[in-house]
C-alpha cells in the first residue's frame, strides 16, 4: 500500500461499480430528504455510539436543502463526500474519452498529493475521536444505554 496511491482513480476506472456506488448512495439520500429511512448504521444501532461515517447521509441532505449550519452539525466531512460524489457523478457519466482524460488528472493529482489518503486519515481520525467522546459522554450520563445520538443532542447544547 502506496501513501500515494491513487484510490479514487482506481475506483473510477471501474464504472460499473461507480454505478453501483452512485445509484445505492443516491437512493438513499433521496429517500432520506422524502423522510424515508433506508439505512440505519448498525454500529449505532448495536452501541448507540457514532461510527465514523453516521451522521454523514443526513449532512449530504442538509447542504443539498441549504441548511449549512445543520450539515455541519451532522457531520462536518458532509461537503467533502458531496464533492466527491459530484465528481464520481460527472467522470461516470462522461464519455469514455473525457472519462480517461479526467481518470488520469485525478491520478496524477493524487499520486502527487496522496490527498485522498490524507481526507481518508483525516475522516477516520475525526470519526473516532467523536465515538470516543461520545462513549466517555455516555458514561458520565450513567451508562450507554441512556446516550443519545450526538448530532440529535448538538441542537440543545
Ligand atoms: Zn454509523
Amino acid at each position: 500500500m502506496s501513501l500515494r496511491e491513487p484510490w479514487m482513480a482506481n475506483m473510477l476506472r471501474d464504472r460499473k461499480l461507480c454505478v453501483v456506488l452512485l445509484t445505492v448512495s443516491g437512493i438513499i439520500a433521496a429517500a432520506h430528504a422524502l423522510g424515508i429511512s433506508l439505512w440505519r448504521c448498525p454500529f449505532h444501532v448495536c452501541t448507540s455510539l457514532p461510527c465514523p461515517g453516521c451522521g454523514m447521509t443526513r449532512g449530504i441532505v442538509a447542504i443539498l436543502q441549504g441548511h449549512w449550519h445543520e450539515a455541519w452539525g451532522h457531520h462536518p466531512f458532509a461537503i467533502v463526500f458531496l464533492a466527491g460524489w459530484l465528481v464520481f457523478l460527472g467522470v461516470t457519466m462522461s464519455p469514455e474519452r473525457h472519462r480517461n482524460t479526467a481518470i488520469e488528472r485525478i491520478a496524477a493529482v493524487e499520486r502527487a498529493t496522496g490527498i485522498t489518503l490524507v481526507v481518508l486519515f483525516l475522516f477516520v481520525v475525526y470519526g473516532l475521536t467523536r465515538t470516543v467522546v461520545a462513549c466517555f459522554d455516555a458514561s458520565n450520563a450513567g451508562g450507554l444505554g441512556k446516550l443519545r445520538h450526538p448530532t440529535s443532542t448538538q441542537h440543545h447544547l
